[in-house]
């Protein structure tokens, strides 16, 4: 079934927007984080939902490859195995399929590589991930891209932007457009310039790998949005710091794929606004206050002292990670309505002064 995509800009601030995002009945205020990895695979919907949450991100890769043993399993749509309410945005997983590919995989109709679990050579195509994204109910989907390393050489990241040009035709109505081109300028413009005349519901800026300097990323991300019309959602489907996700958002993406909440929790760490309480230091064992007092979250709320946390951070206790995680995921959606807010209301500049990025 075909899902409609409509985004309406509200106000922008700076290079920073604010907009509605609708596709059927569900609906997103951005700018948004799409949860992604430890924090959706360790809290429950409801609880996602309670703590901010809007969207979170799902690979089509595995089920397709899960159904591709021989075996025919209906997973149905992805909001109700996930018993999930909010937005579902899709990823091909081409990346990963790249990154298990050798050099000779890479093929003009898709990418062709061993499988690791299973050992098996397979063939994924655009038409494939496009099938895969609409039956399993993804809101937003993307076009297949040819990936390469940030770093990689020119040719090669030449050969990859023309590569996803040439399949923006098996692209499903309403998709976003996948831009590629590593750091290059010249490479992203021709990128921009072969989606238009397309119907796309907006773009996905891909490529900008983590490890990538955070200075880097800000650049490539400027660049580029300034080639991108107004009009069209606009995402960064990397997934990296708090900082970068700021960053990010204050240069004109819409939505920007997050676990940071999930990757600070699992290793100790819990945010009050961008700083960082590292719990595992010794001198909280005598420290009986809250996490971050006046935090609203369920677990500074429930009085949680951080001499406990440090005693469940220490024993590597999983309740001590759930705990962390509901503070953090709370804390940067939290964070991220004060960004829209600073963004209604013509702020930005002074948001970013205030928590001294940008
Ligand atoms: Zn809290």
């Amino acid at each position: 079934m075909k899902k409609q995509v409509k985004f309406n800009l509200n106000k922008q601030s700076g290079n920073a927007r604010t907009g509605l995002l609708q596709v059927g009945e569900k609906q997103v205020t951005t700018p948004a984080l799409v949860q992604t990895g430890d924090t959706i695979t360790t809290l429950t919907p409801g609880e996602l939902t309670k703590l901010g949450t809007t969207a979170i991100k799902q690979s089509v890769l595995p089920y397709c490859l899960a159904a591709s043993e021989g075996q025919h399993p209906d997973f149905g749509d992805l909001h109700t195995r996930l018993q999930w309410p909010g937005l579902v945005v899709g990823d091909t997983g081409a990346e990963q399929a790249y990154r298990w590919a050798k050099p000779r995989g890479r093929k003009k109709n898709g990418v062709s590589f061993h499988e690791p679990a299973s050992g098996q050579q397979k063939l994924y195509t655009p038409e494939i991930a496009m099938e895969w994204q609409a039956k399993l109910g993804c809101d937003l989907q993307s076009t297949f891209a040819r990936w390469e390393n940030y770093y990689s050489p020119v040719d090669d990241l030449q050969a990859a932007a023309k590569q996803t040009a040439s399949w923006l035709d098996t692209a499903n109505p309403g998709s976003l457009a996948t831009i590629t081109g590593g750091g290059l300028k010249r490479l992203r413009r021709f990128s921009v310039e072969a989606v238009q005349g397309h119907q796309f519901s907006g773009y996905n800026l891909a490529g900008i790998d983590e490890d990538v300097k955070l200075t880097e990323q800000v650049r490539v991300i400027r660049e580029t949005t300034a080639m991108l019309p107004a009009a069209g959602v606009r995402y960064l489907s990397t997934c990296g710091s708090l900082e970068q996700a700021l960053l990010a958002i204050i240069n004109g993406i819409d939505l920007v794929d997050s676990d940071c909440a999930g990757q600070a929790a699992r290793h100790g760490v819990a945010f009050n606004r961008t700083k960082r309480i590292h719990l595992v230091k010794e001198h909280f064992l005598a420290d009986q206050g809250p996490l971050v007092s006046g935090c609203g979250c369920p677990t500074c709320r429930a009085g949680y002292s951080r001499s406990y946390l440090h005693q469940l951070t220490l024993a590597k206790s999983p309740l001590g990670v759930r705990l962390l995680l509901i503070h953090n995921l709370y804390a940067v959606n939290h964070l991220l309505a004060q960004l829209r807010q600073a963004i209604a209301t013509g702020q930005v500049d002074d948001f970013a002064d205030d928590l001294a990025i940008g």
